[in-house]
């Protein structure tokens, strides 16, 4: 089961709990006019002349008229200041295995509690969440959960860590700010998987209370940006520098689609950069894409195609590659590098067994980047 499956289960219900129905029609949807009564005001923007807004939260960089929203269709203008309309309203709390994210070098097999709303600052035509993405406030339904609330369920629930994530958590900036800022107060590890466009200030002052972030690298080929996901290359590569410079646990996401980025030069030179630029420890996974939303007339990732990617990976020094979206391959599982052995064995996102102690190879006490250890608050 990959995460949009989860991600159905819990639009079904099965991992929703506690919604509150007041201000949902009959189909469920927030209703407009309960939406613009709960907004925050939004951080990292500007006010401009005639009210206009200009917001500095992505590269985008959207300048919006007064009683506009954002190309993120969730950041709207109220009399010349700028509000985040999904603030305390996610689209729903979900606990997987941490490894689903994909995050494999914190905590292995911990319990995570993942935040996502509506929409995104994309528009991927193979989006595998194109059911939350491409909604506006009004067009998901949503639940109300204060910060507070959220950090409370994550004790309750035994969960070690929140995530942010199925949807860009660019988007809800100021409800991911508020909760991690709470969660590292209580002991509770911080992360977000992300497309990688938010701007360098708010991104920076967002890394001080988060332990590691999921950043999908989808091509290293500005058309492919440009053409398949309506976006850019540059500001991803700087998101990724940014990370290192911070001290923050990083792991990459490259989804392998057929005939559109599977071109093995084109990996190999995006190893290069990874390996010359960050870091031949940064964990980079591999991840077999499934036709989904625009592009159903796509073929599945052969499964060869995401091993040679794998071996370029490897040849050229980066030290821990995997492959993902295939259960039970060798590419599930982390090997040391300096002795071989197998140190943690996966099956998918399942933990079978680990073999790190004390963030050092079980075997021959090799240190393994990540965050192996709860540190008492
Ligand atoms: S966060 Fe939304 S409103 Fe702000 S620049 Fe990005 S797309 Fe535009």
């Amino acid at each position: 089961m990959n995460r949009r499956d989860f991600c159905r289960k819990s639009i079904l219900g099965s991992l929703v709990f506690g919604a509150s129905l007041l201000g949902l029609d009959r189909l469920g949807r927030l209703s407009p006019a309960y939406a613009r009564s709960q907004a925050k005001e939004a951080r990292h923007y500007q006010k401009l002349e005639d009210r206009k807004v200009w917001c500095q939260l992505c590269f985008r960089r959207c300048i919006i008229t007064e009683g506009g929203r954002g190309f993120c269709r969730v950041r709207e203008n109220r009399g010349g200041k700028l509000y985040s309309l999904v603030y305390g309203k996610p689209g729903g709390l979900q606990i997987d295995p941490i490894e689903l994210e994909p995050m494999y070098h914190m905590l292995p097999g911990h319990r995570n509690l993942c935040v996502y709303t509506a929409s995104c600052n994309f528009r991927c035509r193979h989006c595998h969440n194109w059911h939350i993405t491409t909604q506006s406030p009004e067009g998901l339904r949503s639940m109300n959960y204060s910060p507070e609330e959220v950090v409370q369920e994550t004790i309750r629930r035994g969960c070690k860590s929140i995530s942010h994530s199925i949807n860009e958590p660019t988007i809800f900036y100021e409800y991911m700010y508020d909760i991690a800022k709470l969660a590292r107060a209580k002991g509770i590890k911080n992360l977000f998987h992300t497309n990688g466009a938010m701007r360098p200030e708010p991104l920076r002052v967002l890394l001080k209370y988060m332990d590691g972030v999921t950043v999908d690298l989808k091509a290293f080929d500005k058309k492919f940006y440009r053409k398949i996901s309506s976006a850019k290359l540059e500001p991803v590569l700087k998101t990724l520098k940014i990370i290192r410079e911070e001290g923050v646990h990083l792991e990459i996401v490259n989804l392998i689609i057929p005939t559109l980025n599977d071109e093995l030069d084109k990996i190999k030179e995006m190893c290069n950069w990874i390996g010359d630029n960050l870091g031949e420890d940064v964990p980079l996974h591999f991840t077999r894409f499934f036709p989904a939303y625009k592009l159903t007339n796509l073929p599945y990732t052969p499964v060869k195609t995401l091993e040679a990617a794998r071996s370029t990976g490897q040849k050229v020094g980066l030290k821990y590659v995997y492959i993902g979206n295939l259960p039970g391959h060798e590419g599930n599982n982390t090997y040391c590098p300096q002795c071989k052995t197998r140190l943690i064995h996966r099956i998918h996102f399942i933990v079978m067994s680990s073999n790190i102690k004390g963030g050092r190879c079980g075997f021959c006490e090799y240190k393994i980047p990540g965050i192996w250890d709860l540190e008492e608050p």
